[in-house]
C-alpha cells in the first residue's frame, strides 16, 4: 500500500512545554486516520509541522515517501486547520473561483465539490448568510478543488449543532469512499470511532496507542464472577492459562483475559473444579473505556 506520510520520532519543545514527544507513525493511501487526544495534547501542533506552518524541535516526516519537495508535496495535500475565513459579501461560488486562481484548479471543479458538501443550490448566497455547518462545508469543497491526495481536518465538528455534526460526518466518510486518504484531529472519541479506520491516540504528547481502531476496541475483555467461596474460586482461576489478573471488587472477582476465553468454557471449567457461580458476566470494554484508561494510566 502507497505511503503519503511518514512521521519519526518528532519532537516539539515550546519553552516548557513538552508539546509533541517522541511521535512516529504512518499514514498509508485510502485510510481514515484519526489523532484522537484530549485538549492540549499536542494534535495541532503536530498537524502545524507537517503543513510546514510550524517548526519542529526534532525528528523527521517526509511526504509521499520522500519523492518530492516539501512545497510540492503540499500542494498535493488539502488542509483545514483553522475557522474556514472566505470573502463574507462575496457568494461561495465566487469564493471558490478565487481558491481555483490559487490553486491553478480549473472552474468546472467548483459545482463538483459544491454538490460533494451539499451546497450547490446555496452556491450564489453570500459567505455570510452560511450557518456555522455551511463554511465549515465549503471550506472542506475549498480544501478539495485541486483532488488532493489526503485531506486533513482539525477538529471538523467543533461548535457544530448536532445536525451539523453528522452532515461534517457524512461528508467526511463519503469523501473517504471516493480513495481520498484522511487524517483528522479530534477530542471526541465517537467521533473517530465513527469516521476513522485507523488512530494514534495521544496525551500530553506522547503516542498511547498507535492502530486500527478496531484493534483498539477487541481486546479480549474481562469476567465478573462470584460464588460463594471466593477463596477457592481465586486460587483454581489462578491456574487457568487464559486467565491474566484478578481483582476484588467488594463480593465480586473481576478476571481480566490475555486470551479469549468464552463464558460457557469458564464455567465448564471451574464447575469440573468443583465451583459453582452465583454470577458471570462478560464485559468488553467500550472504546471509550479504553481510552480512558490510556490516557489517565500513563503518567
Ligand atoms: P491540541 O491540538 O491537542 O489541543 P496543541 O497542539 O494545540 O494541542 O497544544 C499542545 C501543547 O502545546 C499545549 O500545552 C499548548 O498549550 C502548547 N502550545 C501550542 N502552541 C503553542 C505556542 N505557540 N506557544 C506555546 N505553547 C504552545
Ligand atoms: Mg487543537
Amino acid at each position: 500500500m502507497e505511503t503519503i506520510l511518514t512521521i519519526n520520532n518528532l519532537h516539539k519543545k515550546f519553552r516548557h512545554v513538552h508539546a509533541v514527544n517522541n511521535v512516529s507513525f504512518e499514514i498509508k493511501k485510502g485510510n481514515v486516520y484519526g489523532i484522537l487526544g484530549p485538549n492540549g495534547s499536542g494534535k495541532s501542533t503536530t498537524l502545524g509541522i507537517i503543513l510546514n506552518v510550524v517548526n519542529k524541535t526534532s525528528g523527521s516526516y517526509s511526504w509521499f515517501n520522500g519523492d518530492l519537495e516539501t512545497h510540492d508535496a503540499l500542494k498535493k495535500v488539502g488542509a483545514i486547520i483553522e475557522r474556514p475565513n472566505f470573502y463574507p459579501y462575496m457568494t461561495a461560488y465566487e469564493n471558490l473561483k478565487l481558491v481555483c486562481g490559487i490553486k491553478g484548479a480549473p472552474l468546472e471543479k467548483i459545482d463538483e465539490k459544491l454538490e460533494l458538501v451539499g451546497l450547490l443550490e446555496r452556491k450564489d448566497s453570500k459567505f455570510k448568510t452560511y450557518s456555522l455547518g455551511m463554511k465549515q462545508r465549503l471550506a472542506i469543497a475549498s480544501a478539495l478543488l485541486n483532488d488532493p491526495e489526503i485531506l486533513i481536518l482539525d477538529e471538523p465538528t467543533n461548535g457544530l449543532d448536532p445536525q451539523g455534526i453528522r452532515q461534517i460526518r457524512d461528508i467526511i466518510r463519503h469523501i473517504a469512499s471516493l480513495g481520498t486518504t484522511i487524517l483528522l484531529a479530534s477530542h471526541l472519541l465517537d467521533e473517530v470511532e465513527k469516521v476513522c479506520s485507523h488512530v494514534v491516540v495521544l496525551r500530553k504528547g506522547v503516542v498511547l496507542y498507535t492502530g486500527t481502531v478496531n484493534g483498539m476496541i477487541s481486546n479480549e475483555g474481562f469476567f465478573e464472577l462470584e460464588a460463594n467461596d471466593k477463596q477457592s474460586l481465586k486460587t483454581i482461576l489462578q491456574q487457568h492459562p487464559a486467565i491474566d489478573k484478578i481483582e476484588e471488587n467488594e463480593s465480586k472477582l473481576i478476571v481480566y483475559l490475555k486470551e479469549s476465553l468464552e463464558a460457557a468454557d469458564l464455567n465448564k471449567y471451574l464447575s469440573s473444579q468443583g465451583i459453582y457461580l452465583s454470577h458471570l458476566v462478560k464485559r468488553q470494554y467500550s472504546l471509550e473505556e479504553q481510552f480512558i484508561q490510556l490516557t489517565s494510566s500513563a503518567k
